[in-house]
């Protein structure tokens, strides 16, 4: 069994409990990964490394082009080491071995992106309306950024963080999730060899309790970066905002995946199927309620019927799998209540709403293709995030019916829209409140563009150019070019 240990000041070290847990495959159920468990001793170590570098000359006199380099041999590293990350984080988190490689190559795309952004979010020169100064504006670093992440998929939510936070010059302290935590610790080491100074690049390994919270409420620490459940979100912002600390926080979502009449229904079929069945569900975009028009529904929950019971479950390591096993013990269960509340609520099991078990199924942590009819928008299951593969179907009758529906969550993360209409595509789009509307396709997601959540689907955005803002302050400097007598006691 791989046993691992903590990344601080670019060292690896053992964890002051001397306890290790493990990390176990959710497909066959077996312990392979021995993970360190941190604590609050590790996190002052990481906290304080990751302080000390902000002013050692080899990170704080780097010029942004120089970052932008470290990036970018980064990238390449993480490219030559596909193979490995994809695997770990397989093993670790029960993802298709197809996706997550696809999401690696992605990795290395997120620091080749920020490392070109690196010495491009310019400062100003202000036209200011006073005469005798000059005023510009420059951006500077935030300091030390405490990143916290979930499992579903640890190492590309993770550089979505990572990325514009080392481009913009800050450092860094990063717990991953306590289930997955071995493709950011395999990462760590090709942040070692690119050549970042000690202390940029810290990772502390455990439990929230444990190492989440001591860094949120650790002085030294100028942003909390978070992506996770909403509870844990909100609990993070609390404490951060004692210290008044900058967040970004990507929490859950309850997206509605619109079908109107006049779609190409077998586009849409894929789009609703890759929406809630892709990753099992386990996505914080995934399309959980799918609102179809009235005069296509029975013909659409048909087709999709078709498609779904159709889908390849199994083992995650196998290219041809189309839906793997659920990552935790504990989201399994959870999934499974969550089908018998929707039972109990009176919506209609149409297809699977069970567990799956026996030969090609592993430890048999798996979750059939789920779909329930007959559900109304203020049901539980059309208000919680499952984060599994059922999808609830809701009925809808215009535009103004698909609106009220889909805009009536605590969440705002994202939405699908499926129509041949131009303007139907604008007016949805709109109107829609969340973060990300996709028409006529669900569940892409790039670099060059920001992500997040309106309401309680979270703060801030990540990818794109606004992502870097997030990892910045401005200062404004003033120049006296024209010395004069002022009133010392009368602001100018
Ligand atoms: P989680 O909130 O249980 O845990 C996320 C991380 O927070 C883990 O590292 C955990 O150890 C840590 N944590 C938990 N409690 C903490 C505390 N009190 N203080 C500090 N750290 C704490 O979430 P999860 O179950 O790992 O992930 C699933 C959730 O993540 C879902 O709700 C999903 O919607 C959300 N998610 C959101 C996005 C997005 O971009 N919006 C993406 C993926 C997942």
């Amino acid at each position: 069994m791989k046993r691992y240990q903590l990344f601080i000041n670019n060292e690896w070290i053992n964890p002051a409990s001397g306890a290790w847990f493990e990390s176990t495959e959710p497909y066959s159920g077996e312990a392979w990964a021995e993970v360190p468990r941190g604590g609050l001793a590790d996190v002052e170590l990481a906290v304080r490394a990751a302080h000390d570098a902000l002013e050692a000359p080899a990170w704080r006199d780097l010029t942004a082009t120089q970052r932008g380099a470290l990036l970018r041999k980064l990238a390449d590293l993480v490219s030559q080491n596909i193979n490995v990350l994809a695997e770990t984080e397989q093993r670790d988190n029960g993802k298709l071995i197809a996706e997550v490689s696809g999401q690696v190559q992605n990795v290395a795309q997120w620091f080749h992106y920020y490392a070109g952004l690196a010495d491009k979010v310019q400062g100003a020169v202000v036209p200011i309306n006073k005469t005798g100064v000059f005023n510009y504006v420059k951006h500077e670093p935030l300091g030390v950024v405490a990143a916290i992440t979930p499992w579903n998929s640890p190492l590309a939510l993770t550089v979505w963080k990572i990325a514009p936070a080392l481009a913009a010059g800050n450092t860094m302290v990063i717990k991953p999730s306590e289930y997955t935590s071995s493709s950011l610790l395999e990462l760590a080491a090709l942040v070692k060899l690119a050549g970042f100074p000690p202390g940029v690049f810290n990772v502390i390994t455990g439990f929230g309790a444990e190492v989440g919270e001591p860094l949120v409420s650790h002085p030294l620490v100028a942003k909390v970066a978070f992506t996770g459940g909403d509870a844990a979100g909100q609990k993070i912002n609390e404490i951060a905002a004692r210290d008044f600390k900058k967040v970004t926080l990507e929490l859950g979502g309850k997206s509605a995946n619109i079908v109107f009449d006049d779609a190409d229904l077998d586009q849409a079929v894929m789009g609703a199927v890759a929406g809630i069945f892709g990753a099992a569900g386990q996505t914080c975009m995934a399309g959980s309620r799918l609102l179809v028009q009235r005069g296509i529904h029975d013909r659409f929950v048909a087709m999709l019927i078709d498609v779904a019971s159709k889908a390849i479950v199994g083992d995650p390591a196998k290219m041809k799998t189309q839906v793997g096993p659920i990552a935790t013990k504990a989201q399994f269960q959870k999934i499974l209540d969550y089908i018998e509340i929707a039972k109990d609520g009176g919506a209609k099991c149409v297809l699977g709403g069970h567990a799956l078990a026996g030969e090609g199924y592993g430890q048999g942590q798996f979750v059939a293709p789920t779909i329930f009819t007959g559900v109304t928008n203020d049901m539980r299951i059309a208000q919680e995030e499952v984060f599994g593969p059922v999808l609830s179907v809701i009925p809808f009758d215009d535009e103004a019916d698909a609106l009220r529906i889909a805009n009536d969550t605590e969440f705002g993360l994202a939405a699908g829209v499926w129509t041949q209409s131009l303007h139907r595509a604008f007016h949805m789009s709109d109107r829609l409140k969340a973060g990300t509307v996709w028409v006529n396709n669900y569940r892409a997601t790039s670099f060059t563009t920001p992500f997040g959540g309106y309401k309680r689907s979270g703060i801030g955005r990540e990818g794109g150019v606004d992502a870097i803002k997030e990892y910045l302050q401005s200062k404004s400097v003033w120049i006296t070019t024209q010395p004069s007598r002022t009133n010392a006691f009368v602001l100018g």
